[in-house]
């Protein structure tokens, strides 16, 4: 490595000598005391002044400054709560449910009570819910029932900067309401200094600073690429372990895979190092990782032991880990992006922006002078990263959002108040793939299917898919389906075929068959808790449930119908078997991977979307068009 820049601290204090207290007998009172030593506490009253005063404010503060857990609580004591809740949210459901952890137990309440959370498919709120946690796509269903959101005194708009595509639609909607509703208070809060963009979208709103506490961390480039991060990574850590003094590393990696990769290596190779060398606990903080884990980050290290933190971008700036000395910052993320003509979305590992390293390194000079060490030169640093990410929502499938907004009669989309709009293209397929779906007319109207769709926290494929079952009368194992869908990839190794999910109901929810099959029980239970949500909107969209298990081609003519257009022409169809597939995701990672299969006759796409799909879109003989539906759906 070769050192070339330290990036300096901003302010240094001297009361950082909270570390070693042991968390789990902390009393309430101690954890008082901790939250007087933020960095925000100084201010508390200043801006409690600044929230009476004006309706919008931008805040504006180093990571950790205590932005989350600290200004709701304030809010609260000043009484906001009296008249209607806090809504904070969050980018990240682990951020969502761990800040509200965090908070519950310094308010010395039950998480669920006075304080708690809410994401996809898990409510744990209750009547007497004051502060509420919440990622930012589950306060944009909130929406749709309370359209002005009137149960709310205040509206956080945590982690802006993240600028996820909830967020950014959020932003049009709060500012709308803030409008009509002069007693709402909005809080757009963010960790980067680019504020000026949200004050300007929001009329001006004045911007409050809060001075972080930051020590000066040392920049480390290597001297040449790296072919292999991964090893770069492993190796890296092991030199500080073995080289430093103590002080925790982070490391910023991709994924899940990845992490779990990099865990196993370090796990063995620490072995072989012998009693001299210090113990090294290894930490990994992914999505998916059930919570009982996810707590473990934030235990303090043992004394003589060094922890290292297996991280994805979450804990850039979504969650601070005390204690981290050393940042171990490979360069890279998953990135969505998305090609609107041909309707292909992808999560593909890239370099990540300037902005993003430099939130990373700051990460390890939070308690003190800290250390960075990026796996790539500084040459890469100066003239390959970009500055900023771009905004997702310009990188993304539109079909949900344009479904959300048109069911909170929001036609005119071209008008919307993005503060970055997408590209046209992205939103003409949008409007198009509903038009596909029948969720919207051909003047671009929310059609009753549409309506009914929009009542699924779902992609829109999968809602019409549910919709769709009632015609043929599949809508129980259509719900199944769709949960076992919406968990992801954590079922199956390898997707074996759509029994798992019966097979384990008739065992009555058997834990030891999920052992015995090498199946995840959580990732199990999970599907069942959004099956059970599923049937509970069936009922409020007045769909019967229905089985219809003996007859596969009901089934799959309901799948069918959330689908369009995503079909492959194969170069040599006379070979190759089945001609027709539909699938629930494209993977590109080395090559273009279908995820989850089902064959299908062409002529189903006829019948069921005969507005969209003509027979000789679907002739088998010649070659495969995608068919074309430009210019059908209006704006
Ligand atoms: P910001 O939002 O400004 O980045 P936070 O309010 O998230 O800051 O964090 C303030 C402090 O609270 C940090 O010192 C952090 O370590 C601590 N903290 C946050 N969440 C947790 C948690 N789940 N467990 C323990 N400490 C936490
Ligand atoms: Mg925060």
């Amino acid at each position: 490595f070769v050192k070339s820049s330290v990036i300096e601290g901003t302010q240094h204090e001297e009361d950082s000598d909270q570390e070693d207290i042991d968390e789990k007998d902390m009393l309430k009172r101690e954890l008082q005391d901790e939250r007087k030593t933020l960095p925000i506490y100084k201010f508390r009253d200043e801006l409690l002044k600044a929230v009476e005063e004006y309706q919008v404010i931008v805040i504006v503060g180093e990571t950790g400054s205590g932005k989350t857990t600290q200004i709701p609580q304030y809010l609260h004591e000043a009484g906001y709560t009296a008249k209607g809740k806090v809504a904070c949210t969050q980018p990240r459901r682990v951020a969502a449910m761990s800040v509200a952890a965090r908070v519950s137990q310094e308010m010395g309440v039950k998480l669920g009570h006075e304080v708690g959370y809410s994401i996809r498919f898990e409510d744990c709120t209750s009547e007497k819910t004051l502060i509420k946690y919440m990622t930012d796509g589950m306060l944009l269903r909130e929406f749709l029932g309370e359209p002005d959101l009137a149960s709310y005194s205040v509206v956080m708009v945590d982690e802006a900067h993240e600028r996820t595509l909830s967020t950014d639609i959020l932003f049009g909607l709060v500012k709308d309401i803030s409008r009509f509703r002069p007693d709402l208070k909005l809080l757009i809060s963010s960790a980067t200094l680019d504020a000026e963009k949200f004050s300007d979208y929001f009329d001006s709103a004045p911007i409050f600073k809060i001075p972080g506490r930051r020590y000066p961390v040392e920049v480390h480039y290597t001297k040449a690429p790296e072919a292999d991060y991964i090893d770069a990574a492993i190796v890296t850590v092991l030199q500080i372990h073995v080289t430093q003094p103590p002080g925790d590393i982070l490391v910023f990696l991709t994924g899940q895979e990845e992490i779990e990769t990099i865990d196993e290596i370090l796990k063995h190779r620490t072995r072989g190092l012998g009693t001299k060398i210090a113990e090294l606990l290894i930490c990994p903080i992914y999505a998916n990782l059930p919570t009982e884990l996810q707590a473990k980050i934030f235990e303090p290290t043992p004394e003589g032991a060094r922890k290292v933190v297996l991280a994805t971008n979450i804990a850039e700036t979504s969650l601070t880990i005390d204690g981290i000395k050393y940042v171990v910052d490979p360069g890279f993320c998953k990135i969505k992006s998305y090609n609107p003509r041909t309707g292909m979305e992808s999560l593909l590992i890239n370099p990540i922006s300037k902005a993003s390293a430099n939130q990373r390194a700051g990460r390890s000079g939070r308690t003190g002078p800290g250390k960075c060490f990026r796996l790539y030169t500084s040459y890469n640093y100066m003239h390959d990263l970009e500055d900023n990410t771009v905004p997702e929502i310009q990188r993304t499938n539109l079909a949900n959002v344009v479904l959300t907004l048109k069911s909170l009669g929001i036609h005119d989309l071209v008008n919307f108040d993005f503060m970055d709009p997408p590209p046209s293209e992205a939103l003409l397929k949008a409007l198009e793939q509903l038009f596909a779906l029948s969720a919207l007319n051909s003047r671009g109207e929310l059609t009753k299917t549409g309506r009914r769709m929009a009542e699924f926290p779902l992609d829109p494929m999968l809602s019409k898919m549910i919709v769709a079952s009632e015609k043929y009368k599949c809508s129980d194992e259509v719900i199944s389906i769709a949960s076992m869908l919406s968990v992801g990839n954590s079922i199956f190794y390898r997707p074996k075929d759509k029994q798992v999910y019966n097979t384990w109901k008739e065992t009555d929810y058997s834990t030891q068959w999920c052992y015995e099959n090498y199946i995840q029980v959580r990732s199990m239970k999970r599907a069942r808790d959004i099956r059970d949500q599923l049937e509970g909107l069936l009922e409020r969209v007045e769909i019967e449930i229905s089985s219809n298990a003996s007859d596969l081609d009901a089934i799959k003519k309901a799948i069918t119908s959330g689908k369009n257009g995503s079909y492959r022409t194969v170069k040599n169809p006379q070979t190759v078997l089945p001609r027709w597939v539909i699938y629930h995701e494209l993977v590109l990672t080395t090559k273009e991977y279908m995820r989850q299969v089902t064959e299908l006759k062409p002529d189903w796409l006829v019948e069921i979307a005969p507005h969209y799909y003509q027979l000789k879109d679907v002739d088998d003989t010649g070659t495969k068009k995608l068919p074309k539906g430009q210019g059908r759906a209006a704006l």
